[in-house]
């Protein structure tokens, strides 16, 4: 049974409308879809009609960014009311951070040369949304770079020029507005933090003692030892396990929407809790 509870349409950083994203999961043969676009509820209306349509279940979602300590994070909610005001007022908040970042970025870049930087990475977004993404996806277009990890590398990471602190709202903060809206709270791609395992396994207890649900074990191309490792810290902390792509669908991704490896999540699989 494929399924993919972790995607992008174009209402965040990702290039297909939520339509086409339902498509792709039809072809792919989903039987479970969630759209998650980042601090954005704009496309679950227009997917959950298209899965109706094609009568593949939807799950209702989101990928909010959080601050933890120093951390950025991204939680995402599943089987979420989109109509709840505590949630939609929340990601306002993160959605005004994002605009005013998006500006201080355009300036960083623009001083070391690639100009009209907020500019053109505007021209890449068909909705109002402005990501680090279409940053690195004009940075590669630009033929400055040629692929995502490098223009982060050099651009957008630590104190490179087009690098700015997130200032997300807080964990428990956003935790808290999952739960208001009836949905569940996954820590998302727990892997790919750049932290020790020892720093890592603190933070998810930390997430689990203010409420979190589940985290993801299965991304794109995560290795059966990757896949182990995640599921002992989920059993470690009581968690459920969730699955997702993590699909956004740039010409130079290799991610493809409802293919992860197959797995047998058994009983604690977040899918029996929604
Ligand atoms: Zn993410
Ligand atoms: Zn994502």
């Amino acid at each position: 049974m494929n399924i993919d509870l972790h995607t992008h349409s174009y209402y965040s950083d990702g290039v297909l409308s939520p339509k086409e994203i339902i498509n792709k999961a039809v072809n792919a043969e989903c039987q479970f879809i969630s759209l998650t676009d980042h601090d954005s509820l704009e496309g679950l209306a227009e997917a959950e009609k298209s899965a109706n349509e094609f009568n593949i279940n939807f799950i209702k979602g989101v990928e909010i960014s959080a601050k933890h300590g120093p951390y950025s994070i991204h939680i995402v909610g599943l089987g979420i009311n989109d109509n709840n005001k505590t949630l939609i007022h929340g990601l306002q908040q993160n959605n005004q951070f994002r605009i005013n970042r998006a500006k201080m970025i355009g300036k960083g870049l623009q001083k070391v040369g690639i100009e009209n930087a907020y500019k053109k990475a505007r021209s890449l977004s068909k909705t109002k949304y402005i990501t680090r993404t279409h940053f690195a996806q004009m940075i590669i277009l630009e033929g400055i770079c040629q692929n995502m990890p490098s223009v982060f590398k050099k651009y957008m990471n630590g104190n490179k020029p087009g690098a700015v602190k997130g200032e997300w709202a807080k964990s428990d903060d956003v935790v808290s507005w999952i739960h208001s809206a009836g949905g569940l709270a996954i820590l998302a791609h727990p892997l790919r933090y750049k932290m020790t395992l020892t720093k890592l396994k603190k933070m998810i207890s930390d997430l689990k003692e203010i409420g979190l649900d589940g985290i993801e074990i299965v991304n794109s191309f995560s290795s059966p030892d990757e896949i182990a490792k995640s599921k002992k810290i989920a059993d470690d902390y009581e968690l459920l396990y969730s699955c997702g792509s993590d699909f956004h669908g740039w010409p130079n991704q290799s991610i493809e929407l409802g293919k992860i490896p197959l797995y047998d999540y058994g009983k604690k699989f977040v899918l029996n809790y929604l």
